[in-house]
């Protein structure tokens, strides 16, 4: 198998874009790809100070380390969820404090949530009586938007891949969720006072190339996924997926930007008006509720 740029030995086929590429070619080609993502869904410009979510694995990773090197002014931030099962959370923020280490022209925040907020997210959740991740999609999305505005970053960064955006659309399909399906996008304006713009720059680049880019540039990250993924309906929608792919190479690309296309020409229309954001009267944050915002109610309702 053989570069098609260069004629060496190529580490990565993708029959989907009917390409070999070697170990030179490959990670410019994926760094030309997010620039390119980046330029044409207008996610941000070279001004915005961006804050990327890092999780320590590989995805996150492999964003930061591709937003570095296309020149933008990137900082992390990592979340200590307190997930302690084989130490899952100390093990992640260590991969991302390395990698951290490596590039000083960035900073990395970090977030302990059981030392700023008093418990961790899997004791939120027991309280609660719910799964853990039902409480942490909510404490994420909470604890990046109010670092991101004290930071007065720009945008948020996610390194959701093309195979995270294609099973999260399946899902969606599948019921018909109609809100989730308008608010399934590359990238979220700022709609109102408080609420970061957020973009998915990995957006076009399967979790197999991402894994890839890891690799051939180095980076190190935790290869263990987080105990409560187990039995996910998300695992089960990317193994089908991987399927179609597997008989019918380009699946996933063509079905996820299909969807953008169609989102964009306004066939996906929401089920319901978003009632407009106020502040929380406790924290500050933007909410859709009259007075206190879901987290502030979360740690309200479980402190009684
Ligand atoms: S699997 Fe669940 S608990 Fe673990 S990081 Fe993801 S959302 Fe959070
Ligand atoms: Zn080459
Ligand atoms: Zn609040």
């Amino acid at each position: 198998m053989r570069c098609q740029h260069c004629g060496e030995v190529a580490v990565i086929s993708m029959p989907q874009h009917r390409l070999k590429l070697c170990e030179k070619h490959f990670p410019l080609w994926v760094e030309r790809r997010v620039a390119r993502t980046i330029e044409s869904f207008q996610m941000f410009s070279s001004d915005d100070r961006l804050l990327v979510a890092v999780s320590g694995g590989k995805d996150s990773l492999a964003l930061w380390e591709i937003l570095l090197r296309l020149g933008y002014q990137a900082d992390g931030l990592y979340i200590h969820l307190g997930i302690e099962h084989e130490g899952y959370s100390h093990v992640s923020q260590s991969y991302a404090e390395a990698f951290a280490a490596t590039h000083p022209d960035a900073t990395l925040h970090l977030v302990d949530v059981r030392a700023r907020y008093g418990r961790s997210i899997p004791e939120l959740a027991r309280e609660g009586g719910r799964r853990a991740c039902s409480r942490c999609g909510m404490i994420k999305r909470y604890i990046m938007n109010r670092t991101a505005r004290e930071g007065d970053y720009d945008a948020i960064v996610t390194g959701h891949n093309l195979d995270d955006e294609a099973a999260q659309l399946l899902q969606n399909n599948l019921y018909w969720l109609r809100g989730y399906l308008q608010r399934q996008a590359p990238v979220l304006p700022q709609t109102c006072q408080g609420l970061v713009r957020k973009a998915k720059p990995l957006c076009l680049v399967a979790e197999r190339e991402s894994a890839a880019y890891t690799f051939v540039r180095g980076i190190e990250y935790i290869q263990q996924e987080c105990p409560h993924s187990a039995g996910a309906t998300s695992i089960f929608h990317k193994k089908i997926l991987n399927d179609m792919e597997r008989r019918s190479p380009g699946t996933k690309l063509q079905y996820y930007q299909g969807f953008v296309r169609a989102r964009q020409d306004g066939f996906i229309i929401g089920d319901e008006d978003t009632p407009p954001l106020e502040e929380c009267e406790r924290c500050g944050q933007p909410t859709t509720a009259n007075a206190l915002c879901a987290f502030c109610r979360m740690l309200e309702t479980e402190e009684t």
